[in-house]
């Protein structure tokens, strides 16, 4: 069913605790946490607590729930005092645009100047 835990995800190993993350913010719909390979002085993913393939899929079943995860990207930025400088909310779809982790998640990126347009 849409939206429902799936065995061999990270992301829902993550949610659950089975896999360890440094989590910044929790709410109950979705987890904030550090990327373990950060691209910039903050990076944080938020992740919805649902499976959903990636953003798009998301927004599409669950549109609150994808509100949610973006209201979320904001919070984090207040409080990693990001939101002053500007960051970055990334969401990579596909293979192709380097995305590995099949459960969608936003990027927040910040702390450092951000080039544009990204790579
Ligand atoms: P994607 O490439 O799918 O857009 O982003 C996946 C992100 O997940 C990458 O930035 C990667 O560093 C991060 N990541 C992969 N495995 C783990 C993990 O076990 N823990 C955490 N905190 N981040 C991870
Ligand atoms: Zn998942």
């Amino acid at each position: 069913m849409a939206g429902e835990p799936q065995a061999d995800c990270l992301f829902c190993k993550i949610v659950t605790g089975e896999v360890p993350a440094t989590v910044v913010r929790e709410t109950a719909t979705t987890v904030a946490f550090r990327d373990i390979n950060p691209q910039a002085p903050t990076h944080i993913l938020v992740i919805p607590k649902a499976h959903y393939a990636d953003a798009a899929s998301l927004a599409s079943a669950e549109p609150t729930l994808a509100a949610d995860v973006l209201r979320e990207a904001g919070e984090v930025a207040a409080e990693e005092k990001i939101d002053g400088s500007g960051f970055r909310v990334v969401f990579n779809t596909g293979a192709g645009a380097g995305q590995t982790v099949f459960h969608a998640h936003a990027h927040v990126l910040g702390g450092r100047g951000l080039q544009w347009p990204p790579g």
